[in-house]
Formats: C-alpha cells, structure tokens, sequence
C-alpha cells in the first residue's frame, strides 16, 4: 500500500489537528515527554504516557488533563522489558484507546558519563537497554498496532549525540545508542511504509533533570559553544511533536529533525 494520503483540500492548520486520535508517549512523566504529553493533548489527541520511577505521575496526568480537557492516564513501565512493553501497549490500546493507538512517542531515555575504557556489563546496558532495546520493545510493541489498524504514527526522541561527540567526551555510550536509533529508524520507515510513519526528533541541549544533573561548569561551556546562546526549555519542542504526530507531516517518513539553537552547524 502506498503512504497514507489524508485530504489534500484540509485547511493547513487542521492537518496539524489531532483531535480524535488517542497517542502513548513513553519517559511522559517529566521532562521532554511531559511537555508532549501536554502538547499532543493540546492539539486535540487523548494521551497516554509510561513512566518508571516517578511517583507523582497520576496527579501530574491529572494536572495535564485539567489544563487540556483531554483524558489522559499514567501507566508504569520499564521499558527494557519487552514482555511488558507488549502487554502494557495492548492494555492501553485496550483500555485507553477502544482498541487503537494512533500515534506513539518513544522518548524514555537515560544518560551517564563514563570513560570508555571503565564501560563494564553493568553500566553499558544501564545506557543501552533504555536508549536503544527499550525504543525497539517500543517500536515492535507500537508496530504490530499500527498493522493491525492498518495506520499508525511513531516518533523517536534521539539526539544530536548521534551525529556529533560533545565535551566532555565520555558518553560513547549515550552517542552509540542514539545513532543507532536514528538507523533503526530510518529501517523500520522502509519497511513499515504499508502501516506507519517513522520519525526523529534529535535535540541538542534542553533543560531537563538530564542536563541539569551534570557538572555545572560543563553546562556553562555547552551553553558558550551555541550559536542561539541560550539553553532550549522542553517547552519549545512542543510544535515539532505535534507536527510529526499530525497530518501536517504526511509525506515524512525516516527523518531525523535536528532542534538545537545552531549547535551542531559551526
Ligand atoms: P529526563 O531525565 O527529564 O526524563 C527521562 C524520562 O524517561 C522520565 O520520564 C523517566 O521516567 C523515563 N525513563 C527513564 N528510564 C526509563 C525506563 N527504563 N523505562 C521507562 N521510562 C524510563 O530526560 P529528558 O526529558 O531530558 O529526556 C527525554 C529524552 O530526550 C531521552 O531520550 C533523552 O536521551 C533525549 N534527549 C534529551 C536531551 C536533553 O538535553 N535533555 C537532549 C537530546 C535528547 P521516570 O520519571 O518515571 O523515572
């Protein structure tokens, strides 16, 4: 089957609606995820959004709900576990989307700095088993939905880590998976084209737990080396989630969209 073609006549700011469309984000209970949630909830979608550790994801659900007048509910995963990423995401279905998921967002990720060369079992598969199985749990889970519904739309949070080696040059790790999400990406958009869109959303550096937990000298030479000289809040990736996730973005397919204030141009 060729790509899906929505109405071509729809005025361009509808296709950007989601209104009736029923979207999972994973890692949605702070952070980037928690603005998408917001942001597909915003543009009209019911959102359902996995978190891990976070224990104040019902009222933050709740909160967002609230805002948005859109259902939205919290479901515990971890998402290295592929059996419970695939039971999970057939609940949801089940329970939160009468049966559908139209639209998914892998974003769950962890980040940590060690030295190549100390890289043990443990702390290699701390990185990878979130940043890169957990997006391919994610992805198959998401994928054999979209088949059986004959449509389907995944966006991947990846990075520019994927392109790029930052100071301080100690999260090969980090860099490895998110190329590699990027090329699973780009593989599962080839082979999905009958059922589904597959994209990336790479940010450069976004203010988040994730880099707020880093050295602080570290983030001031960061925040030197970009042209926009500032840092990104979550805030601001909002609009390319939603544009991905809509119609808007109907012939992109195996794209990595780069949003980082100029970082990675000089
Ligand atoms: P945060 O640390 O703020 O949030 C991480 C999210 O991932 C949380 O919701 C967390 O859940 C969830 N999570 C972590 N591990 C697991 C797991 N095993 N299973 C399920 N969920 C998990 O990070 P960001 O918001 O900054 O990062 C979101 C994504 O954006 C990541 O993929 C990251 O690599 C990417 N990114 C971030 C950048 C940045 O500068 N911040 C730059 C480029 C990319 P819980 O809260 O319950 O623990």
């Amino acid at each position: 089957m060729p790509l899906y073609q929505p109405n071509l006549t729809t005025p361009v700011l509808e296709q950007f609606s989601l209104q009736g469309k029923t979207a999972l984000v994973t890692g949605g209970s702070r952070g980037i995820g928690r603005q998408v949630v917001q942001a597909l909830a915003e543009a009209g979608a019911d959102v359902a959004f996995t978190y891990r550790t976070a224990e104040d994801a019902e009222q933050t659900a709740a909160s967002i709900a609230q805002q948005t007048n859109k259902r939205i509910a919290a479901y515990h995963l971890d998402v290295t576990k592929r059996v419970d990423v695939l039971e999970t995401f057939e609940r949801i279905a089940k329970e939160f989307g009468n049966g559908r998921l139209d639209v998914v967002v892998a974003n769950a990720g962890v980040c940590q700095n060690v030295p190549s060369l100390d890289y043990e079992e443990e702390n290699w598969a701390y990185v990878n088993d979130v940043n890169y199985t957990g997006v391919m749990w994610t992805a198959a889970a998401a994928g054999k939905i979209f088949k059986r519904q004959g449509r389907g739309n995944l966006v991947i949070t990846a990075s520019v880590s994927a392109n790029l080696v930052n100071v301080p040059q100690t999260q090969a790790g980090y860099n490895a998976s998110k190329a590699a999400v990027v090329q699973l990406a780009k593989s599962l958009a080839v082979e999905w084209t009958d059922f589904a869109r597959v994209n990336c959303v790479s940010p450069g550096y976004i203010m988040t737990e994730m880099l707020t937990r880093q050295p602080e000298d570290l983030q001031k030479l960061w925040l030197s080396q970009i042209p926009a000289k500032r840092i990104c809040r979550p805030e601001e990736l909002r609009g390319l989630y939603v544009f991905l996730a809509s119609d808007a973005a109907c012939y992109m397919t195996g794209s990595n969209i780069i949003i980082d204030g100029g970082y990675t141009l000089p």
